[in-house]
C-alpha cells in the first residue's frame, strides 16, 4: 500500500513537537504565574508594615507583571502553526488543502473561485461552524455546499477573511494546532501589501500552488517578492499540481519536470535568496492533488486508493505529495515552535529575573537597616529586631523560591527548546 495510515503517521508526526512544547511551556506559566501572584501579595504586604525595605517602584513592577503573565497565557493558548497558499485561480489551492486535510471541506472547482480568505481550523467542541470578519455570530456549516452557498450568499471583499471551524478529530493536522489559509487567486488584482500586511505576517510556512502545465508567472513571482521584503527568509514551498495531466505526455515528461525544477529553484535560491540549492529540492513538488483527495477519500471509505481509470504513475504522484507533506510538517514545527516559544521563554526568564532581582534588593535593604539598629539601645530595639529577623527570614526563604523557580524554569525551557 502506497499510503500509511494516518494515526501512524500521526504518532511520529514532527507536529507533536510543537504540541507538546506548547503544552509544556503553559504549564511553565501556570507556575510563573502562580509564583508572580505570590510574589505580589508578598511585597505588598511588606510595603504597608515597612515602607523602607519596599519601595512602589518594587511593589509596581511585581504586581504589573501579573497582567502581563495572564496576556503572555492567553497569546499562548492561541498559538497555532500557520500555513498559507497562494496560486493562481484554478490551480488547485483548495484541492491540495483539502487533500491534506482528507476532506472535501472548502469548494473547489468551476464557479466556486475562491473570493476572499478563507482559513480553516480545528474547532473545539467537534462542531463545524464558519465566522466572517467583524461578526461573532456561528454559521453552521454541516456540507461543502453549505459552506459554498454561505460564501456565495455573503458579499465578501478580497482582503476579508472567513474562518471555517472544522471538528478537530477529524484530522490530524487540525488537531495538532495547524491552521491553513485559501487565498483569492494571486491573478485577481490583489492590494498585495495589504494582503501580506494581513494575512501573512504570522504565517510560518507558504505554499505556491503553481499549474505544472504552464511556467511560474510573473504575478504569482511578485508576490512572493513583496512577501520576502516584509518577512525575513519565508518558507516557501512550490507544489507543481496537476502533474497527472503530464502523463499523457511520457516522452516529454522528464524534460518538463527538469525545466520546471530548474526554474522553480532558481526561482527560490537566486531570485528570493530564500534557501540554498539543497534545500530548494526538498521545497518543490510535483503532484496531483486531485488525485490524492480521491484516493484519501476511498481509503476512508475503506477502498483501495485507485480505484476505476488512473493517469500512469499515480503512486509516485501520492508519493510525492506524502513526501511534501512530511517535509512541511518538519518545516512548519522548526518554524513555529522557533517564532512562537523562543519569544515567550526569553520574556518568562526576563521576568522571573526581575522578580528575583526585586527579592534580592528588598533582602539587601531589610539587611542593611537591622545592622544600623544595632546601634540604638537594647531594650528599644528587642521587639523591633525580633519582626526584622522574621522578615529576613521570610524574605529568604521567598528569595530562595524564585531562585530555584529560576533555574527549574531555564532548565526546563531549555530542555523543551532543544527537544
Ligand atoms: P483553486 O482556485 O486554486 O482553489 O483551484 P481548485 O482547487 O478549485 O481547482 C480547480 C479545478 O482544478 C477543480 O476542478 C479541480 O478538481 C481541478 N484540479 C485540482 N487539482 C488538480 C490536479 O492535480 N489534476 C487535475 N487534473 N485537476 C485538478
Amino acid at each position: 500500500t502506497v499510503a500509511p495510515s494516518a494515526d501512524l503517521r500521526n504518532s511520529s508526526s514532527p507536529l507533536q513537537r510543537f504540541v507538546k512544547g506548547k503544552r509544556k511551556i503553559n504549564d511553565i506559566f501556570v507556575e510563573i504565574e502562580d509564583y508572580v501572584l505570590d510574589s505580589s501579595n508578598y511585597v505588598s504586604a511588606l510595603r504597608k508594615e515597612n515602607k523602607v525595605i519596599v519601595d512602589e517602584g518594587d511593589v509596581k513592577l511585581v504586581t504589573d507583571y501579573v497582567q502581563k503573565i495572564k496576556g503572555i497565557r492567553d497569546v499562548l493558548a492561541r498559538d497555532h502553526m500557520k500555513v498559507a497558499f497562494f496560486g493562481r485561480t484554478s490551480n488547485g489551492k483548495s484541492s491540495v488543502i483539502n487533500a491534506m486535510l482528507r476532506d472535501k471541506i472548502l469548494p473547489s472547482g468551476i464557479g466556486h473561485t475562491t473570493n476572499c480568505f478563507l482559513q480553516v481550523e480545528g474547532s473545539e467542541n467537534g462542531e463545524s461552524y464558519l465566522m466572517t470578519e467583524g461578526c461573532q455570530d456561528k454559521q453552521n456549516v454541516k456540507s461543502v455546499g453549505q459552506l459554498a452557498h454561505a460564501l456565495c450568499k455573503e458579499k465578501l471583499n478580497e482582503n476579508q477573511l472567513v474562518r471555517i471551524f472544522w471538528p478537530r478529530d477529524k484530522c490530524f493536522l487540525l488537531r495538532d494546532d495547524v491552521v491553513f489559509v485559501d487565498s483569492p487567486g494571486i491573478d485577481v488584482s490583489p492590494n498585495l501589501d495589504e494582503w501580506i500586511d494581513k494575512h501573512c505576517l504570522d504565517a510560518d510556512v507558504f505554499v505556491l500552488v503553481a499549474n505544472a502545465e504552464s511556467t511560474l508567472m510573473v504575478t504569482e513571482k511578485n508576490f512572493f517578492h513583496k512577501v520576502s521584503t516584509k518577512l525575513s527568509k519565508p518558507n516557501i514551498f512550490i507544489l507543481n499540481n496537476r502533474w497527472d495531466a503530464s502523463a499523457s505526455e511520457m516522452d516529454f515528461q522528464d524534460q518538463v519536470r527538469a525545466q520546471h525544477l530548474e526554474r522553480a529553484a532558481d526561482f527560490l535560491v537566486k531570485e528570493l535568496k530564500v534557501c540554498s540549492p539543497k534545500e530548494a529540492n526538498e521545497r518543490i513538488f510535483f503532484v496531483s492533488a486531485k488525485e490524492v483527495l480521491q484516493a484519501r477519500l476511498n481509503e476512508e471509505k475503506g477502498m483501495p486508493p485507485h480505484s476505476g481509470a488512473l493517469a500512469e504513475g499515480f503512486p509516485n504522484r501520492y508519493f510525492e505529495f506524502q513526501d511534501f507533506e512530511k517535509k512541511f510538517e518538519e518545516c512548519i514545527s522548526k518554524s513555529a515552535i522557533k517564532t512562537k516559544f523562543e519569544q515567550h521563554s526569553q520574556r518568562g526568564k526576563s521576568v522571573s529575573q526581575d522578580i528575583r532581582d526585586v527579592m534580592e534588593s528588598i533582602y539587601e535593604k531589610a539587611l542593611a537597616t537591622q545592622k544600623d539598629k544595632s546601634f540604638v539601645k537594647k531594650d528599644l530595639n528587642d521587639k523591633l529586631n525580633f519582626t526584622e529577623q522574621q522578615l529576613l527570614l521570610i524574605t529568604q526563604e521567598m528569595k530562595e523560591k524564585i531562585h530555584h523557580m529560576v533555574e527549574d524554569v531555564e532548565q526546563r525551557v531549555s530542555k523543551a527548546l532543544s527537544e
